[in-house]
């Protein structure tokens, strides 16, 4: 585990860094240690070495670590099935990946069930990528309008994957861009919307994101399996 300590502590520094470079504190940025496929035990000691916030992107493993380790704060960052939205709310303090009207009205009548207010964040697409999940960027601003049906809900910002390339560097516009629609629609109001987080940056690109604005990040492999 000696390892886990040196891994974690090197990618402290790094969002340190990147965090003063973009005019924040270190502590405005909150690590999501992904931990997706790996070992409970493995995941318990990043717990016990102060790693507060996990991520998981399938319900049926997020369920069991939940169950194994109820002091942590557990995020939900994959694509979720409506008919699994029963198993996540209540289960997590962020569900990452709203990407569709379907899901939020799902979700919305968990919500109403439990008596709960259910805190996401708007996944959206910036690159346009047909693969994978998120809104358009054009429709963020109706979604976020039509938000008042959705009273069981606080959207509270966004998320976004960028696409895997070979030279991290090329990330960069695709965080500049949705750290731009951030900036702009948290000025505007909208109903059951505190536009607070802005989730993005993976092992590969995570201090290109802090610069550019990101204040939560989901790191996966650069913690669990010294990647990167
Ligand atoms: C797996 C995953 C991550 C972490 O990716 P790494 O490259 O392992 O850091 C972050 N966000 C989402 C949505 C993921 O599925």
């Amino acid at each position: 585990m000696k390892d886990l300590q040196v891994r974690i502590d090197n990618i402290k520094e790094k969002i340190a860094r990147a965090a003063t470079q973009s005019g924040r504190l270190p502590s405005d940025i909150l690590l999501v240690a992904v931990s997706k496929t790996v070992d409970i035990d493995v995941v318990e000691a990043a717990y016990k070495l102060g790693i507060g916030n996990f991520g998981e992107n399938r319900v049926q493993e997020l369920r069991m670590k939940v169950h194994h380790l109820p002091g942590a704060r557990w995020h939900m960052i994959g694509r979720l099935q409506t008919n699994k939205v029963k198993d996540v709310v209540g289960q997590v303090c962020l569900i990452h990946s709203l990407d569709r009207w379907n899901l939020a009205k799902e979700i919305n009548k968990r919500g109403r069930l439990l008596q709960t207010k259910v805190p996401v964040l708007l996944q959206v697409n910036i690159a346009g990528e047909e693969q994978k999940a998120g809104v358009n960027p054009d429709d963020i601003e109706h979604f976020l309008a039509s938000a008042g049906e959705l009273e069981q809900i606080s959207i509270q910002g966004f998320m976004t994957m960028a696409p895997l390339v070979d030279e991290p560097e090329e990330t960069r516009p695709v965080f500049k861009e949705l750290y731009q629609i951030w900036t702009r629609l948290r000025r505007r109001s909208f109903p059951n919307t505190d536009l607070r987080y802005l989730s993005m940056g993976m092992s590969q690109d995570y201090e290109i994101a802090i610069q550019e604005g990101a204040n939560i990040v989901r790191i996966g492999s650069a913690i669990f399996h010294g990647e990167n």
